[in-house]
C-alpha cells in the first residue's frame, strides 16, 4: 500500500540559514503504538497506508516519503529567563508541510528522529513516556477546544535510550500550524540579520495572520492569540511548565508538552516541573510570563517595526501594554460560561475570583468543583466551607439579574466545564503500563479524553482526583 502525501514545503523555501537539511536517523524495529485516524483523514492522509509497514517505516523516519524535504529548524530562546542564542531542533525533524483538503497548512514533524546539528550533548531521541504523554495530553487539549499541536502517531523504535536508566525509545509524529517560535525571531535578531527577520515575518504573516499588513499588526495578532491561549489554559487548570520563548508558538498553539500538568487541588502557586525551582511558570503566573515572552518577540521585531528605533520602541511598548486588557477579556470569556453566565457585567471578575479564592483556601479540585456546579451539585470540597453560602447567594443573584433559566445556565456550564482532563496520575499510570508492554490503559484514557464534556457512565473513575499515594508531585521534561 503506497503512502502518498501531498507536500508543499514553504519553510524549506526560506533562506538556507533558517535550518539545516537533515534526514531522520533510521531505527532498528519500528512498531506502531498509536495512530490518530481522524486526524489523518482531516489531513487528507490514508490511515490504512499510514498503518501499513511502509507507513510505519515513514513514521519512524526509516523511509522518506516522496516530496519530503527533511530539515531541522534553527532557533534561539530564553530558557527560564536566560538567553541561549543557539538552540534549534535537536531531536525533531520537519518532514514538510501538508495542505489538508480544507486548505489549512500543517507541519509534519518527527520528534525523537535522531541527532541534528543542533543536538549539542543530546542523543536526538525520545523515550516512550514523553511520547505517550504528548500524544495523550495534546489530543486531550484539542478535544477541550484549546489550540494545540496534534499527535498523528507514536511509533516504538525497538531501540533503547539512556536516561537515568535504559528506556524504550519512541518517535512522535507531531502536526502543527507551524513550528515558528518566538525564539525563531530571536535567533535572527541576535545575529542582526534583518533580511532573515523580514523573510520570517513575511512567512508568518502569510501563513498565520493573512489579515495583517504591517509587522506591528502581526505583533498585535500574536499578542491576542497568546492572550486567548493562556486564558484557555487557565480555564482547564493547565500548567505548561516550561514557557520558554522557544516553546512559545507564534501561531498561538500550545507546544512542547514536557513537564506540563493539570491542577488537581486548586492553588495559583502550583508548580509541578522538577526544573522550575522558583515557580517562574506556576499556574497563576502564566499570563505574566506570556507577556514577558512577547516582549522578547517585540524586541526582536523592532528593526522591522520602524527604522527609527525610538519610534519602534514606542509602538511596540504600546502594543505590549495592551496585553493585560486582552488577557482579562479572554479570561472572562473563558470563565463566565464556567459559572453559567452568558452576558457581561461589571463585577464578574470579582465574582469568579471569589469562587477561586474559596477553592484555593480549601485546595478544592479545580475540574470537579466547576463540573459540580454544572451538574447542579454543591461543589464537593466547598460544601461545608465558610463563605460558599455567601458566594452562592451572590452567584444566584447574578444569574437572576441575567434572567437565564437554571437549565440554560447548566447547559452552558456543562459545555464549559469538562468532566475529564488528563489527570497526572492517570497519565503516569498509562505510561507505566505501556512501558511494561500493556497499551490498554493508554488507549482507554485516550478514548475517555476524546469526549471531555460528555458524561460517560463507565468512565466515572476517571473523574476522581488522585488518592493519597497516587498524587504526582513532580513532572520531568
Ligand atoms: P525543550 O526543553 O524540549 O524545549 O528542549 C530544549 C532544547 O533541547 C531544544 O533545542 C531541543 O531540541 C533540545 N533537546 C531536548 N532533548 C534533546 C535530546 N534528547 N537530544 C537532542 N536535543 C534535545
Ligand atoms: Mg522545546
Ligand atoms: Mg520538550
Amino acid at each position: 500500500m503506497t503512502l502518498s502525501i501531498r507536500f508543499d514545503n514553504s519553510y524549506a523555501r526560506l533562506p538556507d540559514r533558517f535550518f539545516s537539511r537533515q534526514a531522520p536517523e533510521p531505527v532498528r524495529a519500528p512498531r506502531l503504538l498509536a495512530l490518530n485516524r481522524p486526524l489523518a483523514e482531516a489531513l487528507g492522509l490514508d490511515p490504512e497506508a499510514l498503518a501499513s509497514p511502509e507507513g510505519v517505516e515513514t513514521l519512524a523516519g526509516n523511509r522518506l516519503p516522496e516530496g519530503a524535504e527533511p530539515l531541522a529548524q534553527a532557533y534561539a530562546g530564553h530558557q527560564f529567563g536566560g538567553f541561549v542564542p543557539q538552540l534549534g531542533d535537536g531531536r525533531a525533524i520537519l518532514l514538510g508541510e501538508v495542505v489538508a483538503p480544507d486548505g489549512t497548512r500543517h507541519d509534519l514533524q518527527l520528534k525523537g528522529a535522531g541527532r541534528t546539528p543542533y543536538s549539542r550533548m543530546g542523543d536526538g531521541r525520545a523515550w516512550l513516556g514523553p511520547v505517550l504523554r504528548e500524544y495523550l495530553v495534546s489530543e486531550a487539549m484539542h478535544a477541550l477546544g484549546i489550540p494545540t499541536t496534534r499527535a498523528l502517531a507514536a511509533v516504538a523504535t525497538g531501540e533503547e535510550v539512556i536516561r537515568e536508566t535504559r528506556l524504550p525509545g519512541a518517535v512522535l509524529t507531531r502536526v502543527a500550524a507551524s513550528h515558528v517560535r518566538v525564539g525563531t525571531f530571536q535567533y535572527f535578531a541576535v545575529r542582526k540579520d534583518t533580511d532573515a527577520l523580514e523573510a520570517l515575518a513575511r512567512h508568518v504573516m502569510a501563513r498565520h495572520y493573512p489579515e495583517t499588513e504591517t509587522v506591528l499588526d502581526m505583533l498585535g495578532a500574536v499578542l491576542a492569540a497568546q492572550a486567548r491561549l493562556v486564558a484557555r489554559w487557565m480555564g482547564v487548570g493547565f500548567i505548561h511548565g516550561v514557557m520558554n520563548t522557544d516553546n512559545t508558538s507564534v501561531a498561538g498553539e500550545t507546544i512542547d508538552y514536557g513537564p506540563c500538568a493539570f491542577l488537581d487541588g486548586y492553588h495559583p502557586d502550583t508548580v509541578f516541573s522538577s526544573i522550575d525551582q522558583f515557580g517562574r511558570y506556576a499556574y497563576g503566573r502564566q499570563a505574566d510570563i506570556a507577556v514577558w515572552n512577547l516582549a522578547q518577540l517585540a524586541t526582536s521585531l523592532l528593526p522591522l517595526i520602524d527604522p527609527d528605533r525610538e519610534r519602534a520602541i514606542e509602538a511596540a511598548t504600546a502594543a505590549l501594554h495592551g496585553f493585560p486588557d486582552l488577557f482579562k477579556a479572554a479570561w472572562l470569556d473563558v470563565f463566565r460560561p464556567k459559572i453559567g453566565l452568558g452576558t457581561a457585567e461589571d463585577g464578574d471578575a470579582e465574582l469568579i475570583h471569589g469562587l477561586l479564592d474559596l477553592m484555593a483556601a480549601e485546595r478544592a479540585d479545580f475540574t470537579n468543583t466547576f463540573r459540580d456546579l454544572a451538574e447542579g451539585l454543591s461543589p464537593g470540597r466547598l460544601r461545608d466551607c465558610a463563605g460558599i453560602e455567601a458566594w452562592t447567594g451572590r452567584w444566584q443573584a447574578r444569574l437572576d439579574r441575567e434572567g437565564t433559566a437554571a437549565s440554560a445556565a447548566q447547559t452552558r456550564m456543562r459545555a464549559a466545564n469538562p468532566a475529564y482532563i488528563p489527570r497526572n496520575h492517570r497519565v503516569e499510570a498509562a505510561i507505566a503500563a505501556a512501558r511494561a508492554g500493556d497499551l490498554a490503559p493508554f488507549e482507554r484514557l485516550h478514548r475517555v479524553l476524546a469526549h471531555p464534556f460528555d458524561p460517560q457512565d463507565e468512565a466515572r473513575a476517571f473523574r476522581a482526583p488522585p488518592a493519597p499515594g497516587e498524587e504526582v508531585r513532580q513532572t520531568f521534561c
